[in-house]
C-alpha cells in the first residue's frame, strides 16, 4: 500500500483559544466539609479523606489528623472482623459472599486489605486480580485496597485511621483482610474485635503455611471449600481442629474458639459463620472484654505510634546520620559494644535536642 504524505493542514483548533482555557482545579474541601461529608456517608469524600491519610506529605498528614479528630467521636460503633488465610484459601470469594449476606440484611460493610507483599515488593498478592466484583458494586459496601507505602507499623496506623473514618461514615461492619504469610496477621489481630482464620481441609497445616501462633490468635477457624467431594474431608477437619483448639489454654476473652465449615462457591455455611461472630460479640460485651480489648488496642497503637515518631525523628537527624556510619564500623571492628554504641547515639541525640 502506498501512503501519500499529503499536505499539512492548518490546525482546526485556535491555539490562542487553547492557551486561554483554564483547567478547572477540583475545589479543595475544608476540614469541616470533609468531616461533614464523611458523617453524611458521602463515599467520594470518604475516599478523598483516606487518600489524605495514605499520603506521606506533611501537609496532607496534618489535614488527615484534623479530619480524624472530627470523626473520632463518631467512631467505634461497628464490629471489626479480621480475616486471614494463605493465598488461594478463598479469602476474596468468602468475603464477597459474606459481604453480600450482610448487605442484604441492611448492614454497611467496609472491606480493607493489608497486603504484606505490597510494601515489601512491587507485586501484590491481594491486589493483582479483580476481586469481589459483585460486592464492589454494592452501594452498601466499600472496598479499599491496602495502603502500599511505608513500614508495617505505618500501614497499621493508616489502616486503623481508615477504620475510624469508615465507622464515622456509617459502616457498621469492618472487615480487615490479610494474607496469612507474614507478620501482618498479628497486626490485624491487634486492631479487630474478632479474628477469623480461613483454612482448607486435607492440606496439612504445614502445607498451608499457618503457624501455630496464628491458630492461637483465632476466635474461629473456618474451613472453606466444603463442597463436592470435599465435604467429608471438611467435616473431618472440623473435628480435628476442634480437638486441637481444646489443647490451647483458654484465651483472655474467655471465649473458646469454634470451628465452622463453609463453601464460598455454594454460599453454604455463611450464616453459621456470622452467627459465631455475633455470639462472640455478645459474649465479650457481656463479660466486658470487648471494651477492655478496644481500649488496650488504642493504647497499644498510641505507644507504637510514639515509638515510630521518635525513631523517625532520630534517624532523620543529620548529626545522627553522620555519626552512625562510624559507630557501625566500630561495632564491626569490635571496638565498641552494641549497647555502648546505642547509648552514645542516644546521648548525642539528646544533646542535639537540647541545642535546638
Ligand atoms: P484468596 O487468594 O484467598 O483470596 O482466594 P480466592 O478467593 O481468590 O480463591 C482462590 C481459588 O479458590 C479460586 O479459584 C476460587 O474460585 C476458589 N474457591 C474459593 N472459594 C471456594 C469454595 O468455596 N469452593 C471451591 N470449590 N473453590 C473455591
Amino acid at each position: 500500500m502506498k501512503v501519500q504524505e499529503g499536505i499539512e493542514q492548518p490546525s482546526s483548533v485556535n491555539p490562542e483559544a487553547v492557551h486561554n482555557i483554564r483547567v478547572k482545579k477540583p475545589v479543595a474541601l475544608s476540614i469541616q466539609q470533609m468531616v461533614d461529608g464523611i458523617l453524611a456517608g458521602n463515599i467520594s469524600i470518604l475516599s478523598k479523606a483516606i487518600t489524605l491519610i495514605e499520603s506521606t506529605l506533611n501537609e496532607h498528614q496534618h489535614q488527615a489528623q484534623e479530619v480524624l479528630k472530627g470523626c473520632l467521636p463518631h467512631s467505634g460503633r461497628s464490629v471489626r472482623v479480621g480475616i486471614t488465610g494463605v493465598p488461594g484459601v478463598g479469602k476474596s470469594s468468602f468475603i464477597e459472599v459474606l459481604g453480600k449476606y450482610l448487605t442484604k440484611q441492611n448492614k454497611k460493610v467496609a472491606v480493607l486489605a493489608i497486603d504484606p507483599s505490597s510494601y515489601r515488593t512491587k507485586g501484590s498478592i491481594l491486589g493483582d486480580k479483580t476481586r469481589m466484583e459483585e460486592l464492589s458494586t454494592d452501594p452498601n459496601a466499600f472496598i479499599r485496597p491496602s495502603p502500599s507505602a511505608g513500614t508495617l507499623g505505618g500501614v497499621a496506623q493508616k489502616t486503623w485511621e481508615t477504620i475510624i473514618l469508615c465507622e464515622a461514615a456509617g459502616f457498621d461492619t469492618i472487615i480487615v483482610e490479610t494474607v496469612g504469610v507474614g507478620q501482618s496477621e498479628t497486626l490485624v489481630h491487634s486492631m479487630v474485635d474478632f479474628f477469623l482464620l480461613l483454612m482448607l481441609a486435607g492440606a496439612g497445616d504445614e502445607l498451608q503455611g499457618i503457624k501455630r501462633g496464628i491458630m492461637e490468635m483465632a476466635d474461629a477457624i473456618v474451613i472453606n471449600k466444603a463442597d463436592g467431594s470435599n465435604i467429608t474431608k471438611a467435616k473431618q477437619a472440623r473435628i480435628e481442629y476442634q480437638n486441637a483448639l481444646h489443647l490451647y489454654p483458654t484465651p483472655e476473652s474467655g471465649w473458646v474458639p469454634s470451628v465452622a465449615i463453609c463453601s464460598a462457591h455454594e454460599k453454604t455455611g455463611i450464616s453459621e459463620v456470622w452467627q459465631v461472630v455475633e455470639d462472640y460479640i455478645a459474649f465479650t460485651r457481656n463479660n466486658n472484654y470487648f471494651e477492655t480489648k478496644r481500649t488496650s488496642q488504642d493504647m497499644q497503637l498510641m505507644h507504637q505510634a510514639l515509638k515510630d515518631l521518635l525513631l523517625t525523628d532520630f534517624y532523620q537527624s543529620d548529626e545522627i546520620k553522620k555519626n552512625i556510619k562510624q559507630i557501625e564500623k566500630d561495632i564491626r571492628q569490635k571496638k565498641l559494644s552494641s549497647y555502648k554504641a546505642a547509648m552514645s547515639l542516644s546521648d548525642l541525640y539528646y544533646s542535639i535536642l537540647k541545642k535546638q
